[in-house]
């Protein structure tokens, strides 16, 4: 296999990471390789065998200067000094035929000095849970690392579960710079680091941010824009901690996440997110939170401290409206209109109380919409018919609004009941549900498997999704 490694991280200083090589597995073996993605990277995947050395971790690919990264983070708002990739190890970068510089990194290749007492390894469920839920995101055209493998180990780890199947992901991402890792260099008070940081990431990320004040601005705008499309398609991230807030503005560390079945503002999926902090309705919120951590952890390196100080903090102030045009921007093309005005608001907040109220499928009532039985999604008819008749009235003046509407609402997205279905299947060695969701989820606007898009029926719907990744 021969990938066109061409590394910038492993030429920062020492203090951002520990040169490491994986740990070697049993018996490397391969689940899923991404053929497409191979391609635009200008991987050449060759030998599945030999590609099962390098995706499990056995073999280090010429040109791979493997590392594991150093980060801090708040998690659930409280503050840890020091996580780090404690089970991935970064291999190294590639130019994409695309022009775009990405890391490619093993997750689940076992301990690094920032593994805390966990094994450093995955499992199984988790590397396919996130293989397929990335891949999703992509083709939903949200900004999102993805899979470019998976391989599994023949070792057995434990979990709560019992012995599970341990598997490596080969995850793919315009970096892995998060809010954590300027913080732990802002905590730290190693300024000339921070600094270092703060110029690596505007050369890679943000050419034209000019400082750190542009930086802020900047990743400001690419979370505020990728929450609102999360919310536009009913996700929920699950764990929205400083360290897994992506500094390129992709959605990264897919855990506890799952796309909404029934809407309720208040829905939480994680099992350990017991207050709701990363409740549906409130990733907005979180978003706004994680920005002011990074705003804190820049202002470090500023010279004139209280005009920079109130210059981020206008920033900040400034992230909650610029979300909700965001929110506005993708949930008006939802209803088929185009050209927002305020007014929309109140419009699509009405369907929102009617879908809240009845507990209506997300994906499948903004999907019938543009049809003759989006009524049909609710249990308070008149009440819909009643916003229907203003909501009507509004898109008359709308070009194409069916069109707008196809184009916004995705006919398919990966239900939670069908990835556990999937997981369970790939556990006992089939592989078909994975194909099948893959397949219909390169094309979720207009894949026609009414099976994959039915809501979960009572005895499969996964009331939590659960940490023990
Ligand atoms: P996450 O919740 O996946 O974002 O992980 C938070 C932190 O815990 C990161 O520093 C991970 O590297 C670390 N971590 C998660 N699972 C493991 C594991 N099985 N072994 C070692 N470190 C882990
Ligand atoms: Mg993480």
């Amino acid at each position: 296999m021969h990938i066109p490694f061409d590394n910038s991280y492993a030429a920062l200083p020492d203090a951002f990471y520990t040169a490491l090589s994986p740990t070697a597995v049993k018996a490397p073996q391969m689940l899923a390789v991404n053929a497409d993605l191979a391609q635009l990277l200008g991987i050449e995947i060759g030998d599945l065998t030999q590609a099962a050395q390098v995706f499990a971790g056995n073999v280090v690919p010429d040109g791979a200067a493997p590392l594991a990264q150093l980060y801090a983070g708040h998690q659930f708002g409280n503050w840890n000094p020091q996580l780090g990739d404690g089970r991935a190890i970064l291999l190294g970068e590639v130019l994409g035929r695309d022009g775009i510089r990405r890391d490619i990194q093993l997750k689940g290749s076992g301990p690094t000095p920032y593994s805390r007492g966990g094994d450093g390894r995955a499992w199984l469920g988790p590397v396919l849970r996130e293989y397929v839920v990335s891949e999703a995101m992509h083709a939903l055209g949200i900004p999102t690392t993805r899979a470019l493998a998976a391989a599994k180990t023949g070792e057995a780890i434990w979990r709560d579960t019992g012995a599970m199947p341990g598997a490596v992901l080969t995850r793919v991402a315009r970096s892995h710079l998060r809010v954590g890792t300027f913080q732990v260099f802002a905590h730290r008070g190693q300024i000339e680091d921070l600094k270092t940081l703060t110029a690596y990431a505007i050369q890679r990320h943000y050419p034209q941010a000019g400082g750190p004040m542009g930086l802020l601005r900047a990743v400001c705008a690419a979370q505020a824009d990728l929450i609102a499309r999360w919310m536009s398609v009913g996700f929920i991230h699950g764990v929205m901690n400083t360290d897994n807030a992506s500094i390129a503005g992709e959605t990264i560390d897919y855990g506890p996440c799952a796309f909404m079945d029934a809407f309720d503002a208040g829905r939480v999926f994680s099992s350990i997110d017991r207050q709701g902090r990363y409740a549906y309705g409130n990733q907005p919120n979180i978003a706004v939170w994680n920005m002011a951590q990074l705003a804190t952890a820049l202002l470090q390196q500023m010279e004139n401290k209280d005009a920079a100080v109130k210059e981020a903090t206008d920033v900040i102030h400034a992230m909650p409206d610029q979300i909700a045009t965001a929110w506005q921007k993708h949930f008006a093309a939802k209803i088929g209109i185009t050209h927002v005005t305020a007014r929309d608001t109140t419009l699509i907040d009405g369907l929102l109380e009617l879908m809240q109220a009845d507990g209506a499928d997300f994906t499948n009532s903004f999907r019938a919409l543009p049809g003759e039985n989006a009524r049909d999604q609710f249990t308070d008819r008149t009440a819909f018919d009643a916003w229907s008749a203003r909501w009507q009235a509004r898109i008359a003046s709308e070009p194409d609004p069916a069109a707008t509407m196809n184009a916004a609402n995705p006919a398919l997205v990966p239900r939670n009941h069908r990835i556990e279905q999937m997981i369970q299947a790939a556990v006992s060695g089939d592989m078909t549900p994975f194909d099948r969701l893959m397949q219909a989820l390169a094309t979720p606007f207009t894949a026609k498997d009414p099976d994959l898009a039915r809501p979960p029926a009572p005895s499969e719907i996964v009331p939590a999704t659960f940490c023990g990744t």
